[in-house]
Order: C-alpha cells, then sequence, then structure tokens
C-alpha cells in the first residue's frame, strides 16, 4: 500500500439478490482527502459506505481501508475510523452527557466529554435527554460520537441533514480543521455546497455506476457557463439569432444562454446586439457548478432507464 493511501476501492460490486446495487466502481482516498460521493436516489453510496465500515460484504471487486479488508478485518481497523450513519442508535433515556459517557467506555484515547459536546456546539445540551432533543442536534450528538476516538479515517453518510445553516457551517469548519490535521473522509450528501466546501475529489453515482469522478476543479470544469441578460422590450428571445453550442432559456425577466464557450458565444451576442443597436441590460456571466453537472448526469441517467 501506497503509505498515504486510506481507501482504496478496487471494481467494487454489491448485490441485493440479483440487483445489481454497484456495479464495478473504483476510487482511492489520500490522507487528509475529503471525498465526496455524490449521486440520485438509489445510486448505491449508503451501499458502498456499507462495505467500506465493514456492515456488508461485496459481491465482487476489493476494498482496503488502512491496509485492511473492513469485512474480514473489522476489529482491527474499527479504532482507527468514525462512522457516523443515515440513522444513528440512540438510547433515548440517556443524556448526551451519558451517552458520551457510554461510548467513551469503549473507545480506547478517547476525547473528553467536554470536548466532545463542545465541539459540536452542544457544551449547553450535556443535560438533555436525546428523546428531547432536536433532530439537528441528535445528528451532532452522532458526529461526536463518531469523532471520539479521534479517527484517522471519517465516514459520513449525509452528516448534515437536518442542520440549520449556522450549524451546517460550523460542522464544515470543524471537518476542514480536522482533515488538516491529516483526517480523511469519505462523505455522502445531497448538498452540492457542502461538497464544494469540503472536497478535494468528486465522485458523481447513479444507478450503481460511477459517471464521472476528478478533482472539485475537474469536474466543475466539465460544466457549462451561463450567460444572462435582458433583452429591451418589445424585444424577446425569439429575436435572437440561433448561437452555436448554446442552450437557450427564459425566466420571467431574463434570457438565458447556456454554452460550453463563453468567450465566443458573448462575443457573437455583443456582436449581433452591436450589429442591431440592442442595448442589452443587467449581462451576467457565471462558471459553470457541480450542481449543473448533477443535473446533467441526472437527466440523462433518467433518459437511459
Ligand atoms: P439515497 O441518496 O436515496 O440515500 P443511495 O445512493 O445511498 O440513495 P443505496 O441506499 O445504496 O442508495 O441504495 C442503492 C439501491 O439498492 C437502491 O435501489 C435501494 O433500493 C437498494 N437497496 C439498498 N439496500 C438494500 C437492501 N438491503 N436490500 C435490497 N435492496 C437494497
Amino acid at each position: 500500500m501506497v503509505d498515504d493511501l486510506v481507501i482504496e476501492v478496487r471494481e467494487l460490486r454489491k448485490d441485493y439478490g440479483s440487483f445489481p446495487a454497484v456495479r464495478g466502481i473504483s476510487f482511492e482516498v489520500r490522507r487528509g482527502q475529503v471525498f465526496a460521493l455524490l449521486g440520485t436516489n438509489g445510486a448505491g453510496k449508503t451501499t458502498t459506505m456499507d462495505v467500506l465500515t465493514g456492515f456488508q460484504a461485496p459481491t465482487g471487486g476489493s476494498v482496503r481501508v488502512l491496509g485492511a479488508d473492513p469485512s474480514t478485518e473489522r476489529d482491527a481497523i474499527s479504532p482507527r475510523v468514525g462512522v457516523m450513519l443515515q440513522e444513528a442508535g440512540f438510547f433515548d433515556s440517556l443524556t448526551a452527557a451519558e451517552t458520551i459517557d457510554a461510548w467513551r467506555r469503549f473507545t480506547p484515547g478517547s476525547r473528553s466529554r467536554e470536548e466532545a459536546l463542545d465541539m459540536v456546539g452542544l457544551a449547553d445540551r450535556g443535560r438533555t435527554a436525546v428523546r428531547r432533543m432536536s433532530g439537528g442536534e441528535r445528528r451532532r450528538l452522532d458526529l461526536a460520537l463518531a469523532l471520539l476516538g479521534r479517527p484517522e479515517v471519517l465516514f459520513l453518510d449525509e452528516p448534515t441533514t437536518g442542520l440549520d445553516p449556522e450549524a451546517r457551517h460550523h460542522t464544515w469548519e470543524l471537518l476542514r480543521e480536522l482533515t488538516l490535521g491529516g483526517m480523511s473522509v469519505l462523505l455522502t450528501t445531497h448538498y452540492m455546497e457542502e461538497a464544494e466546501f469540503l472536497a478535494d475529489h468528486v465522485a458523481i453515482m447513479d444507478q450503481g455506476r460511477m459517471v464521472r469522478a476528478g478533482t472539485l476543479e475537474e469536474i466543475r470544469g466539465d460544466a457549462a457557463s451561463t450567460i444572462a441578460f435582458r433583452l429591451p422590450p418589445p424585444l424577446n428571445s425569439a429575436d435572437l439569432p440561433p448561437f452555436d453550442a448554446t442552450r437557450m432559456a427564459c425566466d420571467a425577466s431574463r434570457t438565458k444562454l447556456t454554452t460550453s464557450t463563453p468567450q465566443g458565444t458573448l462575443l457573437a451576442l455583443l456582436a449581433w446586439a452591436d450589429a442591431h443597436g440592442v442595448a442589452l441590460d443587467d449581462i451576467t456571466v457565471t462558471a459553470g457548478s457541480l450542481e449543473e453537472v448533477f443535473l446533467e448526469i441526472a437527466a440523462t441517467g433518467r433518459e437511459t432507464r
């Protein structure tokens, strides 16, 4: 194993009976990296996470976490990893502090109760029974438990679902600080801004396959740019000539051209406006986003189903 390789997935397949939930995906995560698995509902993200955390055995291919096989060597790996799944199994009658204390008994070298609660913004909720905590507070308590043993690798399945925007940003800052210290993260999320804030590498899954993978910059670079502007009345978008490599759409106030060659399209648009004495208003050019790449993949996937 290369020294800083913490997760290796090679041609992973996972079938549930005759249903292929994951159909041969490969990727790597290195020390200190955040790898975001994105994808449509049912794409196979949680299944991949379950195999990597040893809850499911793969049907085919191979998986290594910190150099070991999670399905057969889970005991060796688990002290070095933290896991936060979509559903937490809490004892509702315990308080937040008692929950941390219970986990600390089984977690060698763990953080103190105070540190664990404080790092997820629950310092003042220690005496609250878990059953009285809000959904977002429970999610943060679950994150505190995942971080309790100072893991080298953290698995997070939709970690900020249900968190208010402030708590979400707090969580992102915390994770960024911990990854700067060398912790690696495999994350699934439906929030594109979460992946854009946290991830170095991104993979987009659809129907069990990895459709796109690369650095955040590479994936974003695949997205088309948008040129938006307002036409002076009585003109409307039907008066525009066809522009190469563009898609046109209009909302209530603006016309939008989607293009993979923004400079050329902008030049053509301005030349047309100049030649016809048209004053375009409120012109903006926006670079492609992860969300656009995702939506394109989701739409293509739907067509092929
Ligand atoms: P979401 O974004 O909705 O959480 P996901 O990408 O995490 O989706 P998975 O939960 O991995 O997707 O599910 C992948 C596919 O496998 C889905 O079609 C799901 O219905 C199916 N599946 C998941 N778990 C099982 C199971 N235990 N038995 C049978 N099918 C399952």
